[in-house]
């Protein structure tokens, strides 16, 4: 059974607490690839600083160095706010019913599951797998807590194409973007982005705040 590591975010930018997230996912779970989607608008938040073109080359720039990691840009393809409900949708209409899904996010991002759209029914079309950041707890939201219940074992991707809650505890990186991209706008350059994605950040003088 294909196993397909799914991790959707802003990415604006991409930096390495995502990369790290992307690698020790595909390692500790044995996915066959990880697809990093970047959304078009996201629904719980402002406009990002770039735009889906931008975000989407600073993406591929990133994980040319990555076996296994792979952009999908399906959601920039719509133009209107993304709703993971309706990627996974198109993802088991290209896959089938047989390939295992897996939905990864932090910690951060799981806390709010379930404001996300149609969150009840993500886990018919995948598994869920959080992944502890540092300075994010899980949550204490009962409706969340009681969603959860037991988590299973990390097989559980490999044994059934969805349902499975897991999670991992990782030495994640205490990084995000909105930290690159105070950074960035100081002029100081960033070492928590790749060095392709530093370089087309300086060459096209992006988040200069200009
Ligand atoms: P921002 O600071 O703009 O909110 P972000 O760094 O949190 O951005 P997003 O693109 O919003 O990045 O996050 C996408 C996914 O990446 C989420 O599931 C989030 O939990 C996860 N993530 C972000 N930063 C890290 C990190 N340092 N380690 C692991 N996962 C991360």
């Amino acid at each position: 059974m294909k196993v397909i590591g799914i991790f959707g975010g802003t990415f604006d930018p991409v930096h390495n607490g995502h990369l790290q997230m992307a690698v020790e996912a595909k390692q500790s779970l044995s996915l066959d690839e990880v697809r990093l989607i970047p959304c078009h608008q996201p629904p719980h938040r402002d406009m990002p600083t770039l735009t889906s073109l931008q975000r989407l080359h600073l993406l591929s720039l990133a994980i040319r160095e990555y076996e296994g990691l792979v952009v999908d840009d399906r959601e920039l393809q719509q133009d209107q706010t993304s709703y993971t409900i309706k990627t996974l949708h198109l993802l088991r209409e290209e896959f089938g019913d047989q390939a295992s899904l897996v939905l990864m996010m932090g910690a951060d991002a799981f806390s709010g599951l379930d404001t996300w759209y149609q969150w009840q029914s993500l886990r018919e079309l995948a598994h869920i797998v959080v992944m502890s950041r540092p300075d994010s707890p899980l949550p204490t939201n009962e409706t969340l807590l009681s969603w959860m219940q037991e988590p299973d074992e990390r097989n559980i991707v490999h044994d059934q194409p969805a349902g499975g809650f897991v999670l991992l505890q990782q030495s994640l990186l205490p990084i995000s973007s909105t930290q690159v991209r105070a950074e960035l706008k100081k002029g100081r350059g960033s070492q928590q982005i790749p060095e392709s994605v530093a370089r087309y950040i300086k060459e096209q003088r992006l988040y200069t705040g200009k």
